[in-house]
C-alpha cells in the first residue's frame, strides 16, 4: 500500500473524507466537481488525488469519517451532521452543504397512548443512534432502556422489543409504513462540511480551507438565485425595483425604444414564482430567466 502511505505523509495535501458509497455520495462527488475539483472516482478505490488543487479525496464508511477527522487522519470531512451529533467528536462544522436532509426523530407506534417524549422516560427505545437517545432521554432527566439496533430499527415496536424508536427519517414514509409516528424532532441534519481544530489552525492548511470554503459558497449560492433579465416600461421603475429583493439594487440599461429599460437582477429561488407573477403584474415583458454556475457574493 505504498500509494495509500504517500498520501499519509504529504504535508502539504489537504485531505477530504467522504463517503464511499450511499446516500451522499453522488451529490459530495457533484460538489467536489462543481467547485472545479478534477478526480477520478470509478471503482472501488481508497482515495484520489485531486489533479488540480492541493487536495486527496479518501473514500470512507460514513460512520468512521467523524473520526477521521476528529483525530487528524484527514483534515475535512463531509457527512451527515447526525454522525457528529451521535459520535460526539469535537470538529468545526464548517458549512451547511443542503443535501443529505433528514431528522432524528422518536417515534411510537399509531396506537400509542404517548404523545411526548416525557412519556418515554423509563420505556424501551429501540435505536441505532444510541448515544443521541440517551443524551436527549438523560436531558428530560429520564434513563431509558437503549436498545441498540443498526438496521430495520422501524420493526422493533412490533416485534414487541421497544416501546418506541429514535431513527432517522426524511419523508416519514418508512415510519408511516411500520405503523408509526413522530412524536419530536431531536435533530434536523442534512450533510455538512467538518474540519479538523488543528488543521483549521495551521496557516498554509487554512488558507486551501478557506478557498474550499469559498468556492462551495458560491455553488451554494448560485443554485439559490435565478439570474432574471427583463424588459420594463421606464415608468414603471419604481415599482420594480421595489419588487425585486436583489443582491444590490437592480441593473437598468436604457434600450433604444424610448421609455424603456432591460432590468436584471438576481432572484431567489423561494421567492422566484411569486416575484415574476409580481414583476409581470407591474408591467414588465419578455422575462429571460437562467440558471447560475457560480456567484460570489
Ligand atoms: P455506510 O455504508 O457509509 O456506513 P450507511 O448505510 O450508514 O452508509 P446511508 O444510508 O447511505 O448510510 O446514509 C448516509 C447519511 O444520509 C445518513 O447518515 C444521513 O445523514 C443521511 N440521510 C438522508 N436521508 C436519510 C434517511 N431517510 N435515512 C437515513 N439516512 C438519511
Ligand atoms: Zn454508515
Amino acid at each position: 500500500m505504498t500509494t495509500h502511505r504517500s498520501l499519509i505523509n504529504d504535508g502539504n495535501q489537504l485531505k477530504l473524507a467522504v463517503q464511499r458509497s450511499g446516500r451522499l455520495t453522488d451529490h459530495s462527488l457533484d460538489l467536489l466537481r462543481h467547485i472545479g475539483l478534477d478526480f477520478e472516482s470509478y471503482g472501488q478505490r481508497l482515495f484520489s488525488r485531486a489533479r488540480n488543487f492541493p487536495l486527496s479525496i479518501l473514500y470512507a464508511r460514513d460512520d468512521d469519517i467523524p473520526d477521521y477527522v476528529g483525530l487528524n487522519t484527514v483534515d475535512l470531512g463531509i457527512v451527515g451532521r447526525n454522525l457528529v451529533h451521535e459520535q460526539g467528536i469535537a470538529v468545526e462544522e464548517l458549512l451547511a452543504l443542503r443535501y443529505g436532509y433528514c431528522s432524528l426523530v422518536v417515534a411510537v407506534p399509531n396506537d400509542s397512548e404517548i404523545t411526548t417524549p416525557e412519556g418515554l422516560l423509563n420505556a424501551r427505545i429501540a435505536t441505532s443512534y444510541p448515544e443521541s437517545a440517551r443524551r436527549f432521554f438523560h436531558s428530560l432527566g429520564g434513563r431509558p432502556e437503549i436498545i441498540t439496533i443498526s438496521g430495520s430499527v422501524e420493526v422493533a415496536p412490533a416485534l414487541g422489543l421497544a416501546d418506541a424508536i429514535v431513527e432517522l427519517t426524511a419523508t416519514g414514509s418508512s415510519l408511516q409504513l411500520n405503523d408509526l409516528r413522530p412524536i419530536h424532532t431531536i435533530l434536523e441534519s442534512e450533510a455538512v462540511l467538518i474540519a479538523n481544530p488543528a488543521s483549521l489552525r495551521d496557516p498554509a492548511r487554512r488558507e486551501n480551507i478557506d478557498r474550499i470554503v469559498m468556492r462551495m459558497r458560491a455553488v451554494d449560492a448560485a443554485r439559490r438565485f435565478k439570474y432574471v433579465m427583463m424588459n420594463a416600461p421606464e415608468a414603471q421603475l419604481t415599482q420594480i425595483r421595489s419588487i425585486l429583493p436583489g443582491l444590490k439594487a437592480p441593473t437598468v440599461v436604457k434600450l433604444d425604444e424610448p421609455g424603456w429599460v432591460a432590468v436584471h437582477a438576481a432572484i431567489e429561488e423561494d421567492l422566484f414564482w411569486d416575484k415574476i407573477e409580481q414583476l409581470r403584474a407591474a408591467g414588465a415583458s419578455e422575462i429571460l430567466v437562467s440558471a447560475l454556475d457560480k456567484l460570489m457574493l
